[in-house]
């Protein structure tokens, strides 16, 4: 695997990125002003646009994280299970869960859950990427930074195998590393 030719085409570069997390970090703020609330990466997909998006806001907040799997190679099996996570108390604080992208919807629906069966005060979703066509239960990110048509993409974050994650932008994968 090479990540010279591992897209056939940049659909989002990281300028784009950097601007829309500016943007989404500047509404964030100003939402959540005085409400202190836990901001939650999801492993491990989300972690490059969450560490560009923290930057960005300027309330208190604290960080924590979670690890949710539903994929394989390139396609979702359905079935959402929770993995790992830190710990911290749910129970009536504001969360922000950030997503690498939204597809299904089935794992923002199974995290949604979670943090509202535990007594949240307030759960919400930031995307940055949103693909609408394959979605199999409702979910609307409350923050989202793109629409995409249904490509399986790869980079900042979104790996194919664990691989690509470490591209500087967002693009559609190469159909010569899909396994057959
Ligand atoms: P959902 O549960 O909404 O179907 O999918 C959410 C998770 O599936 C994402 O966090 C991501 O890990 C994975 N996923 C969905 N679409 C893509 C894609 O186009 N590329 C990559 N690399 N992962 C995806």
């Amino acid at each position: 695997m090479q990540n010279n030719d591992a897209v056939t085409q940049i659909l989002i570069d990281e300028q784009e990125i950097i601007e829309k997390c500016k943007d989404l970090g500047k509404q964030i703020s100003q939402d959540y002003a005085n409400k202190n609330p836990i901001l939650i990466c999801t492993l491990k997909g989300a972690l490059m646009f969450y560490s560009e998006l923290v930057k960005h806001i300027t309330c208190a907040f604290s960080m924590e994280f979670i690890k949710a799997n539903s994929y394989e190679d390139d396609h979702s099996t359905g079935k959402v299970e929770i993995k790992s996570m830190t710990s911290f108390e749910i129970k009536n604080r504001d969360i922000l869960i950030i997503e690498d992208i939204v597809d299904t919807g089935l794992t923002l629906h199974r995290l949604c859950d979670y943090f509202k069966e535990n007594q949240a005060k307030s759960v919400k979703i930031v995307a940055l990427v949103n693909k609408k066509t394959k979605r199999l239960v409702e979910i609307h990110p409350d923050y989202l930074g793109f629409e995409i048509e249904n490509h399986f993409v790869i980079g900042y974050g979104l790996d194919y195998n664990e691989q690509f994650r470490n591209l500087p932008y967002i693009g559609i994968i190469n159909p010569k590393y899909i396994k057959k």
